[in-house]
């Protein structure tokens, strides 16, 4: 039985792959310390006894042997992580540091759960893995971005110098059940304040693109990325590249839940990327992996999960 480590196990996406991980038979140690994640998303697998939960923070070293590591911890909105910019890059780039120990220590797979946002506000578009990106190192989003890019560049280094075999997947804005409410991302804003009757929130003209990628995709491009031999490395982009402007996203959210909610303008947060875009060539080739499910079927569902929040 393998056993496997996932650190933000208990946020948004790490919940559905310490789910995914259990069914496939996994020994699952979810490690988390709450920040944005809850004991909440992660209740209905405390009785399994293949399932444990550590309280811990990634940025001190954690001890375990363990097969895998997806290493997930840290804040994803941009209001969660422009809290304390500080500890979110030390989040990053401590905590890559100390989950790439513990895979040379135990010979353990680490995957590395980076982000579109190392393109920054791309020029290339859409962006194909080989781009290097347009990051501002010194704005509101360089704690997150820097920090993801460094904790890329760890990945590498430690696979350089100390054979470490890591995955290192480039994930683009997903979306879905067990989104914290409050989490202050488009789709969860859109759906709570079209559920709740209050204004819909754009920042901007609602111009700026987008390309929303369903949780369940993820997971399974997620599984595929682990399962490659160690030659694969990527960087790799894991999303869905159909693209929609923030304003199509508001317009589709109020007709599926049927809201009278009115669009408002609130004015564009600094460096905002204007587009975003995935090229998923390589996850293809590599991985025969693709998204199934498209924005309206992702949107239902999630839907229907919000209506239970209200
Ligand atoms: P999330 O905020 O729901 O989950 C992050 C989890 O990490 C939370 O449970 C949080 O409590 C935990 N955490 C934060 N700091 C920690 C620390 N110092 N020590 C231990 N645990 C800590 O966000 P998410 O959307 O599930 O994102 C998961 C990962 O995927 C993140 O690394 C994020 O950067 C990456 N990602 C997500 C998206 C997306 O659209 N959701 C896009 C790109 C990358
Ligand atoms: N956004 C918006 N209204 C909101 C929340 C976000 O218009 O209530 C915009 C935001 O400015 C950005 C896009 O939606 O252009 C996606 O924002 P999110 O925070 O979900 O993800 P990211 O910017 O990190 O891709």
């Amino acid at each position: 039985m393998k056993r496997v480590l996932v650190t933000g196990g208990a946020g948004f996406i790490g919940s559905h792959l310490c789910k995914r991980l259990l069914n496939e038979g996994c020994d699952v140690i979810c490690l988390d310390n709450y920040f944005t994640g809850s004991k909440e998303n992660v209740a209905d697998m405390m009785s399994n006894p293949r399932f444990d939960l550590v309280r811990h923070d990634v940025i001190d070293p954690y001890k375990a042997e363990v097969d895998e590591i997806f290493n997930l911890a840290c804040p994803a909105s941009p209001i969660h992580y422009q809290y304390n910019p500080i500890k979110t890059i030390k989040t990053s780039v401590m905590g890559a540091i100390n989950m790439l120990d513990l895979a040379r220590r135990t010979g353990a797979k680490m995957l590395q759960a980076s982000t579109s946002e190392v393109y920054g506000d791309p020029i290339v578009h859409p962006q194909v893995e080989t781009y290097w990106g347009n990051v501002n190192p010194i704005g509101k989003r360089s704690c997150y971005d820097e920090g993801k890019r460094c904790a890329e560049t760890l990945c590498f280094d430690y696979h350089q110098q100390n054979d470490v075999r890591i995955k290192v997947i480039r994930i683009f804005n997903t979306y879905g059940p067990n989104m914290h409410p409050a989490d202050g991302r488009v789709v969860s804003n859109f759906i709570m304040q079209a559920l709740r009757g209050e204004d819909i929130t754009i920042y901007g003209t609602g111009e700026q693109t987008r390309s929303f990628q369903y949780v369940d995709d993820l997971i399974e491009g997620m599984m595929r990325t682990m399962a490659t031999g160690d030659e694969f490395t990527g960087p790799v982009n894991l999303g869905n590249p159909n693209e929609f402007t923030i304003a199509q996203l508001a317009e589709k959210v109020i007709e599926m839940t049927g809201s009278k909610s009115k669009i408002i303008y609130q004015p564009l947060p600094s460096d905002d990327p204007r587009q975003r875009q995935p090229n998923i060539g390589l996850a293809k080739k590599v991985l025969d992996w693709e998204p199934t499910i498209q924005l309206e079927q992702g949107l239902s569902k999630t839907i229907e999960y919000f209506k239970t929040k209200i």
